[in-house]
């Protein structure tokens, strides 16, 4: 494994060819490309040492950029398995006999996240055993923001129901509306309430590595974990994603069972290369080596402009739906490249009933979608949030998007609307 990684003829390519050796569609690259990608990151540091210190220097970048000095992280299988580990590891270190004991006969535990925060906190509750009931949902602002007061308020009650509330999950770049939860503020609580403070970072963590943009998730260092997924915002092919902590040695704890076939502690190298006992698999897919290859190739430099130009066309697209008539925001100044909106017909702008109004813009927005997907001219997906009717969500994560994709986009919504 490792002798093929050296044998790629980096040296010879040029920085452009290695990027575009990433993204290729062609036959026989695709080949090589997955025959690459698809090897496993093996449990232990000898059956994969290069793509162990690959994985080992990456997170330790990531941490930096967090603003961590020490630490610990691991590639995991997406997201949702990274929010997975934040609730695991705070369980772990709310009940450190949790592992043998189990849960019976301990405090009720609860843990809290925002109404619109990822389904994976929801389902973690599920996995982990603390059940759905006892994740207690807090309610966001106009913005999509966690309403911190709220927050302590609900904390507060927990306790003085005998529960015992272990962690917090602050997301930074909600999945709809793109909301940065405030962070600070809610570490403030936290470190009041003693709680484990996660932070789901999956779409907008990787926002720090933006000089302009990274206030966004001020109070970040603040966090005990954070999951940060570089295959969204960076466009990092899928699957990428990284767990990371503020602290060492806690994730391995909550995780270990010492097989002794695999991780004996007298080897003649630095067992902490052995990842393969703190994770929650055993042999993992190799999401490291095309991560570690595109940051060669680009640079911090090149990820930040990446970054910078994402927020860009997402603003020129807000540019672009404020200046036409019938289009209308849900959230008129999104803190991420999300853009949600809606076009209203003519004949429901002139309706005076609110009621009938929404629920024929419901099916408006429905209607549109169906149609660009009968043209096959866009493929955009519509959602509802609370009280809104269905709208359109433009995430812009692509590097591949232009100006003129955009405004094919807006004048495709606006001549399909005119014909309803
Ligand atoms: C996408 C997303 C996830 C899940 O990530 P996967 O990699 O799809 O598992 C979790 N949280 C947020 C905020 C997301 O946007």
């Amino acid at each position: 494994m490792s002798i093929f990684c050296i044998a790629l003829p980096m040296g010879g390519m040029r920085r452009r060819d290695i990027t575009t050796f990433i993204n290729i569609n062609k036959p026989k690259q695709k080949q090589l490309q997955d025959l690459v990608m698809s090897f496993v990151l093996r449990f232990t540091y000898e059956v994969a040492p290069v793509f162990t210190l690959m994985e080992a220097v990456v997170l330790e970048r990531m941490r930096h950029i967090v603003g961590w000095k020490d630490g610990d992280g691991i590639f995991s299988p997406g997201g949702a398995i990274s929010n997975l580990y934040g609730v695991l590891t705070a369980r772990h270190y709310a009940c450190p006999d949790i592992k043998q004991k189990g849960l019976l006969g301990k405090k009720q535990l609860v843990l809290f996240t925002s109404e619109q925060s990822h389904f994976s906190i929801l389902r973690a509750a599920s996995i982990l055993g603390i059940g759905t009931d006892n994740l207690v949902k807090i309610s966001c602002d106009h913005r999509g923001k966690m309403k911190v007061a709220e927050l302590e308020e609900k904390i507060i009650a927990a306790k003085i129901g005998g529960k015992l509330p272990f962690f917090v999950n602050a997301t930074c770049g909600t999945t709809i509306l793109g909301a940065f939860d405030p962070v600070n503020d809610i570490a403030d609580v936290c470190e009041r309430h003693k709680v484990w403070l996660h932070v789901d970072g999956a779409w907008g963590g990787s926002v720090l590595m933006s000089k302009k943009h990274r206030h966004l998730l001020n109070g970040i260092e603040r966090a005990n974990s954070l999951t940060w997924n570089p295959h969204k915002l960076l466009g990092v092919p899928l699957q990428c994603s990284a767990f990371l902590l503020r602290e060492k040695g806690i994730m391995q704890q909550s995780n270990e069972m010492h097989a002794d076939y695999l991780f004996q502690k007298d080897k003649n190298y630095e067992v902490i290369y052995d990842t393969g006992d703190k994770t929650i698999q055993c042999g993992r897919h190799n999401d490291i080596f095309k991560f570690w290859l595109m940051w060669r190739a680009k640079g911090e430099k090149g990820f930040e402009a990446h970054i910078n130009r994402m927020f860009e066309l997402g603003n020129y697209l807000r540019e672009l739906i404020r200046k036409r008539e019938g289009f209308k925001f849900v959230l008129e100044k999104g803190e991420c490249t999300n853009v949600c909106f809606w076009y209203v017909p003519l004949r429901i702008r002139e309706m005076d009933d609110d009621e009938r109004k929404k629920s024929e813009l419901h099916q408006a927005t429905r209607c549109i979608k169906a149609m660009m997907m009968e043209n096959g001219s866009l493929m955009v997906g519509y959602q509802p949030l609370g009280e809104h009717p269905n709208f359109f969500r433009v995430v812009i994560s692509n590097a591949a998007v232009m100006e003129k994709d955009l405004d094919f986009l807006v004048e495709e919504i606006d001549r399909l609307g005119r014909t309803l």
